[in-house]
Protein backbone atom coordinates (compact mmCIF):
# COMPACT_ATOMS: atom_id res chain seq x y z
CA UNK A 1 0.00 0.00 0.00
CA UNK A 2 2.60 2.52 -1.28
CA UNK A 3 1.56 6.29 -0.72
CA UNK A 4 3.08 9.24 -1.41
CA UNK A 5 6.29 10.61 0.48
CA UNK A 6 8.76 7.57 -0.56
CA UNK A 7 8.75 4.37 -2.06
CA UNK A 8 9.43 2.71 1.49
CA UNK A 9 6.52 4.73 3.29
CA UNK A 10 3.72 2.21 3.82
CA UNK A 11 5.71 -0.96 3.23
CA UNK A 12 4.00 -2.11 6.46
CA UNK A 13 0.77 -0.53 5.83
CA UNK A 14 -1.30 1.86 8.07
CA UNK A 15 0.49 2.19 11.52
CA UNK A 16 -1.12 3.33 15.61
CA UNK A 17 1.63 3.71 17.61
CA UNK A 18 0.15 2.57 21.01
CA UNK A 19 3.07 3.77 23.42
CA UNK A 20 5.34 7.14 22.79
CA UNK A 21 7.23 9.57 25.09
CA UNK A 22 7.19 12.52 22.99
CA UNK A 23 8.91 15.76 24.51
CA UNK A 24 6.46 18.36 25.77
CA UNK A 25 6.83 21.89 25.80
CA UNK A 26 9.24 23.77 28.58
CA UNK A 27 9.55 19.33 29.75
CA UNK A 28 13.20 18.22 29.89
CA UNK A 29 13.77 14.99 27.67
CA UNK A 30 13.69 11.62 28.91
CA UNK A 31 16.88 10.14 27.18
CA UNK A 32 19.12 12.54 26.90
CA UNK A 33 18.52 13.98 23.80
CA UNK A 34 15.41 15.97 22.05
CA UNK A 35 12.48 14.31 21.50
CA UNK A 36 9.62 16.14 20.65
CA UNK A 37 7.27 14.97 18.93
CA UNK A 38 8.54 17.02 15.27
CA UNK A 39 11.39 14.26 16.22
CA UNK A 40 8.88 11.63 16.51
CA UNK A 41 7.93 12.81 12.67
CA UNK A 42 11.11 12.76 11.10
CA UNK A 43 12.38 9.50 12.59
CA UNK A 44 9.36 7.95 11.05
CA UNK A 45 9.26 9.51 8.05
CA UNK A 46 9.62 5.85 6.16
CA UNK A 47 6.60 4.60 8.42
CA UNK A 48 3.17 5.53 7.77
CA UNK A 49 1.99 6.07 11.02
CA UNK A 50 -1.11 7.35 11.46
CA UNK A 51 -2.00 7.68 15.17
CA UNK A 52 0.39 7.99 17.97
CA UNK A 53 -0.42 7.42 21.83
CA UNK A 54 1.56 10.12 23.61
CA UNK A 55 2.05 9.76 27.16
CA UNK A 56 2.59 11.51 30.24
CA UNK A 57 3.29 10.44 34.07
CA UNK A 58 1.82 11.48 36.96
CA UNK A 59 4.09 12.39 39.78
CA UNK A 60 2.58 11.66 43.42
CA UNK A 61 1.15 14.41 45.77
CA UNK A 62 1.26 17.33 43.49
CA UNK A 63 -1.33 17.53 41.76
CA UNK A 64 -0.43 21.24 40.24
CA UNK A 65 1.98 19.18 38.14
CA UNK A 66 -0.02 16.20 37.48
CA UNK A 67 -2.43 18.87 35.81
CA UNK A 68 0.30 20.67 33.77
CA UNK A 69 1.29 17.80 32.53
CA UNK A 70 -2.12 16.38 31.38
CA UNK A 71 -2.74 19.52 30.21
CA UNK A 72 0.44 19.84 27.79
CA UNK A 73 -0.53 16.37 26.25
CA UNK A 74 -4.25 17.14 26.08
CA UNK A 75 -2.89 19.91 24.20
CA UNK A 76 -0.76 17.77 21.77
CA UNK A 77 -3.65 15.81 20.54
CA UNK A 78 -5.69 19.23 20.17
CA UNK A 79 -2.84 20.59 17.98
CA UNK A 80 -2.01 17.56 15.92
CA UNK A 81 -6.11 17.20 15.24
CA UNK A 82 -5.65 13.71 17.33
CA UNK A 83 -2.64 12.21 15.66
CA UNK A 84 -0.93 12.24 18.83
CA UNK A 85 -3.76 11.23 21.02
CA UNK A 86 -3.70 12.19 24.62
CA UNK A 87 -3.23 9.25 27.03
CA UNK A 88 -3.03 11.51 30.46
CA UNK A 89 -2.06 10.16 33.80
CA UNK A 90 -2.87 10.32 38.19
CA UNK A 91 -0.93 8.63 40.61
CA UNK A 92 -3.15 6.28 42.56
CA UNK A 93 -1.71 7.34 45.79
CA UNK A 94 -3.92 10.92 45.40
CA UNK A 95 -6.81 8.89 46.49
CA UNK A 96 -9.60 11.35 45.96
CA UNK A 97 -7.82 13.87 44.16
CA UNK A 98 -6.45 11.41 41.38
CA UNK A 99 -10.02 10.57 40.73
CA UNK A 100 -11.33 14.06 40.12
CA UNK A 101 -8.06 14.69 38.13
CA UNK A 102 -9.33 11.62 36.02
CA UNK A 103 -12.77 12.99 35.53
CA UNK A 104 -11.38 15.85 34.47
CA UNK A 105 -9.08 14.73 31.63
CA UNK A 106 -11.58 12.24 30.77
CA UNK A 107 -13.84 14.89 29.88
CA UNK A 108 -11.33 17.22 28.30
CA UNK A 109 -10.97 14.20 25.59
CA UNK A 110 -8.08 12.00 27.33
CA UNK A 111 -8.06 8.55 25.28
CA UNK A 112 -6.76 6.68 27.90
CA UNK A 113 -4.81 6.50 31.36
CA UNK A 114 -1.07 5.46 32.14
CA UNK A 115 0.08 4.12 35.52
CA UNK A 116 3.72 3.23 35.82
CA UNK A 117 4.39 1.01 38.72
CA UNK A 118 8.34 1.62 38.93
CA UNK A 119 8.16 5.00 37.90
CA UNK A 120 5.23 6.29 40.07
CA UNK A 121 5.95 3.67 42.68
CA UNK A 122 3.17 1.95 43.39
CA UNK A 123 2.06 -1.80 44.33
CA UNK A 124 0.06 -2.76 41.44
CA UNK A 125 -2.10 -5.29 44.01
CA UNK A 126 -3.05 -1.59 45.86
CA UNK A 127 -6.56 -1.28 46.47
CA UNK A 128 -6.17 2.07 45.34
CA UNK A 129 -5.34 1.33 41.90
CA UNK A 130 -8.49 -1.01 41.74
CA UNK A 131 -10.19 2.56 42.30
CA UNK A 132 -8.22 4.24 39.76
CA UNK A 133 -8.84 1.33 37.24
CA UNK A 134 -12.75 1.27 38.04
CA UNK A 135 -12.98 5.19 37.86
CA UNK A 136 -11.23 5.13 34.16
CA UNK A 137 -13.28 2.17 33.18
CA UNK A 138 -16.80 4.27 34.36
CA UNK A 139 -15.43 7.10 32.19
CA UNK A 140 -14.61 4.76 29.02
CA UNK A 141 -10.99 4.88 29.34
CA UNK A 142 -8.51 1.97 28.48
CA UNK A 143 -5.44 1.52 31.66
CA UNK A 144 -2.32 1.45 30.30
CA UNK A 145 0.44 -0.08 32.79
CA UNK A 146 3.84 -0.51 32.35
CA UNK A 147 4.07 -4.13 32.58
CA UNK A 148 7.88 -5.21 33.58
CA UNK A 149 9.14 -4.98 37.11
CA UNK A 150 12.62 -6.29 37.58
CA UNK A 151 11.47 -6.16 41.37
CA UNK A 152 8.03 -7.34 41.62
CA UNK A 153 8.11 -10.74 40.74
CA UNK A 154 4.55 -11.15 41.52
CA UNK A 155 3.67 -8.48 38.77
CA UNK A 156 2.01 -9.93 36.29
CA UNK A 157 -0.18 -12.43 38.83
CA UNK A 158 -1.09 -9.14 40.27
CA UNK A 159 -2.71 -7.85 36.55
CA UNK A 160 -4.56 -10.91 35.94
CA UNK A 161 -5.99 -9.77 39.79
CA UNK A 162 -7.05 -6.62 38.91
CA UNK A 163 -8.27 -7.47 35.36
CA UNK A 164 -10.69 -10.13 37.39
CA UNK A 165 -11.43 -7.47 39.87
CA UNK A 166 -13.00 -4.62 37.38
CA UNK A 167 -13.71 -7.26 34.74
CA UNK A 168 -15.15 -4.32 32.55
CA UNK A 169 -11.75 -2.60 32.23
CA UNK A 170 -9.70 -2.50 29.28
CA UNK A 171 -6.23 -2.90 31.04
CA UNK A 172 -2.53 -2.69 28.53
CA UNK A 173 0.14 -4.75 29.16
CA UNK A 174 2.92 -2.64 27.85
CA UNK A 175 6.30 -4.60 27.16
CA UNK A 176 4.37 -7.70 27.06
CA UNK A 177 6.23 -8.45 30.92
CA UNK A 178 9.62 -8.08 29.51
CA UNK A 179 11.78 -10.68 30.01
CA UNK A 180 8.92 -12.73 32.00
CA UNK A 181 7.19 -12.52 28.57
CA UNK A 182 6.48 -16.70 29.25
CA UNK A 183 3.83 -15.59 32.62
CA UNK A 184 1.67 -14.35 29.05
CA UNK A 185 0.16 -17.88 29.06
CA UNK A 186 -1.62 -17.48 31.93
CA UNK A 187 -3.93 -15.32 29.50
CA UNK A 188 -4.39 -18.38 27.38
CA UNK A 189 -5.66 -20.42 30.00
CA UNK A 190 -8.08 -17.78 31.42
CA UNK A 191 -9.67 -17.80 28.18
CA UNK A 192 -11.01 -21.31 28.26
CA UNK A 193 -13.34 -19.73 31.18
CA UNK A 194 -16.92 -18.17 30.03
CA UNK A 195 -16.30 -15.88 32.83
CA UNK A 196 -13.35 -14.19 31.35
CA UNK A 197 -13.81 -11.47 28.95
CA UNK A 198 -10.42 -10.90 27.26
CA UNK A 199 -10.26 -7.23 27.90
CA UNK A 200 -6.31 -7.43 28.33
CA UNK A 201 -4.36 -6.24 25.36
CA UNK A 202 0.04 -6.57 25.27
CA UNK A 203 1.79 -3.81 24.43
CA UNK A 204 5.07 -5.48 22.51
CA UNK A 205 6.92 -1.95 22.64
CA UNK A 206 10.38 -2.92 23.88
CA UNK A 207 10.51 -6.81 24.52
CA UNK A 208 9.85 -7.35 20.77
CA UNK A 209 12.89 -5.78 19.95
CA UNK A 210 14.95 -7.28 22.72
CA UNK A 211 14.12 -10.73 21.56
CA UNK A 212 13.55 -10.52 17.78
CA UNK A 213 16.22 -12.39 16.32
CA UNK A 214 18.01 -13.95 19.25
CA UNK A 215 17.10 -16.96 20.60
CA UNK A 216 14.02 -16.39 22.76
CA UNK A 217 12.37 -14.59 19.50
CA UNK A 218 10.40 -18.07 18.58
CA UNK A 219 9.04 -18.73 22.42
CA UNK A 220 8.03 -15.06 22.53
CA UNK A 221 6.08 -15.53 19.18
CA UNK A 222 4.53 -19.04 20.81
CA UNK A 223 3.53 -17.15 23.36
CA UNK A 224 1.89 -14.31 21.87
CA UNK A 225 0.35 -16.23 19.22
CA UNK A 226 -1.16 -18.05 22.76
CA UNK A 227 -2.39 -14.98 23.99
CA UNK A 228 -4.31 -14.25 20.77
CA UNK A 229 -2.93 -11.49 17.84
CA UNK A 230 -6.24 -9.74 18.53
CA UNK A 231 -4.97 -8.55 21.69
CA UNK A 232 -1.40 -7.04 20.39
CA UNK A 233 -0.82 -3.74 20.50
CA UNK A 234 2.27 -2.27 18.07
CA UNK A 235 4.12 0.02 20.55
CA UNK A 236 7.52 1.81 19.82
CA UNK A 237 8.51 3.49 23.35
CA UNK A 238 9.71 6.26 21.73
CA UNK A 239 12.41 7.76 22.09
CA UNK A 240 13.51 5.23 24.44
CA UNK A 241 13.24 3.18 21.10
CA UNK A 242 13.15 3.80 17.50
CA UNK A 243 9.97 3.26 15.82
CA UNK A 244 11.41 1.90 12.44
CA UNK A 245 13.48 -1.35 14.31
CA UNK A 246 10.21 -1.99 16.65
CA UNK A 247 8.16 -2.51 13.50
CA UNK A 248 10.65 -4.71 12.18
CA UNK A 249 10.88 -6.43 15.05
CA UNK A 250 7.64 -7.37 15.12
CA UNK A 251 7.34 -8.34 11.57
CA UNK A 252 10.32 -10.71 12.06
CA UNK A 253 7.87 -12.81 14.36
CA UNK A 254 6.35 -14.66 11.56
CA UNK A 255 2.96 -13.00 11.84
CA UNK A 256 0.72 -13.06 8.72
CA UNK A 257 0.30 -10.54 6.53
CA UNK A 258 -3.40 -10.21 8.14
CA UNK A 259 -2.27 -10.30 11.71
CA UNK A 260 0.29 -8.32 11.32
CA UNK A 261 -1.90 -5.88 10.16
CA UNK A 262 -4.22 -6.46 13.15
CA UNK A 263 -1.63 -5.80 15.19
CA UNK A 264 -0.05 -2.48 13.82
CA UNK A 265 -3.22 -0.81 13.49
CA UNK A 266 -6.96 -2.65 13.65
CA UNK A 267 -6.48 -3.95 17.13
CA UNK A 268 -5.19 -0.47 18.92
CA UNK A 269 -8.11 1.33 16.13
CA UNK A 270 -10.64 -0.86 18.09
CA UNK A 271 -9.48 -0.37 21.58
CA UNK A 272 -8.53 3.20 21.21
CA UNK A 273 -11.76 4.17 19.44
CA UNK A 274 -10.13 5.15 16.34
CA UNK A 275 -10.60 5.18 12.87
CA UNK A 276 -10.79 1.97 11.48
CA UNK A 277 -8.24 0.70 8.58
CA UNK A 278 -9.65 1.67 5.12
CA UNK A 279 -12.22 3.79 6.36
CA UNK A 280 -13.17 7.22 5.87
CA UNK A 281 -11.46 9.16 9.15
CA UNK A 282 -14.10 9.27 11.47
CA UNK A 283 -12.20 11.90 13.53
CA UNK A 284 -12.68 14.16 10.42
CA UNK A 285 -14.52 16.76 12.77
CA UNK A 286 -11.88 16.80 15.53
CA UNK A 287 -9.16 17.21 12.68
CA UNK A 288 -8.12 21.29 12.28
CA UNK A 289 -8.02 20.21 8.57
CA UNK A 290 -10.21 18.00 7.68
CA UNK A 291 -8.97 17.85 3.99
CA UNK A 292 -5.27 16.22 5.42
CA UNK A 293 -7.19 13.58 7.87
CA UNK A 294 -6.40 10.41 5.22
CA UNK A 295 -3.01 11.04 5.34
CA UNK A 296 -0.63 9.49 8.16
CA UNK A 297 1.53 11.18 11.02
CA UNK A 298 4.33 12.79 9.38
CA UNK A 299 2.18 14.46 6.09
CA UNK A 300 2.24 17.78 5.99
CA UNK A 301 -1.27 19.17 5.81
CA UNK A 302 -2.00 22.35 3.94
CA UNK A 303 -2.71 25.00 6.96
CA UNK A 304 -3.11 28.67 6.68
CA UNK A 305 -0.91 28.87 9.62
CA UNK A 306 2.30 26.96 8.41
CA UNK A 307 3.33 25.49 4.99
CA UNK A 308 5.89 23.19 7.32
CA UNK A 309 6.10 19.58 6.36
CA UNK A 310 5.56 19.20 10.09
CA UNK A 311 1.83 19.26 11.64
CA UNK A 312 2.21 20.11 14.63
CA UNK A 313 1.99 23.22 16.64
CA UNK A 314 5.04 24.47 18.64
CA UNK A 315 4.19 25.23 22.27
CA UNK A 316 0.40 23.67 21.58
ZN1 LIG B 1 7.34 3.89 27.97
Amino acid sequence: MPRAGGRTRGRWGPIIDAHTHPQLPQEAPIAGASHTPEEYVRTTSGLDIRFAAAFVMAPRGDLPRTRTLNDKVLALGRSTGGRFFPVCSVHPGDRAKALIELDRVAAAGARALKLHPNTQDFDVADPAVRTVVARATKRGLPVIFDGYSPFDANQPGKFVRLAMAVPDARLVVAHAHGPQFPALIVYEILARYPWWGRNVWIDLSATASLFAHGPFADQLAWTLRKVGTDRLLFASDFPLDAPAKAVQAVASLGFSRAELASILYDNAAQLFGLPRRGTARKGVAESPNPASDRRSIGTAPRTRRSASPIPFAKGG
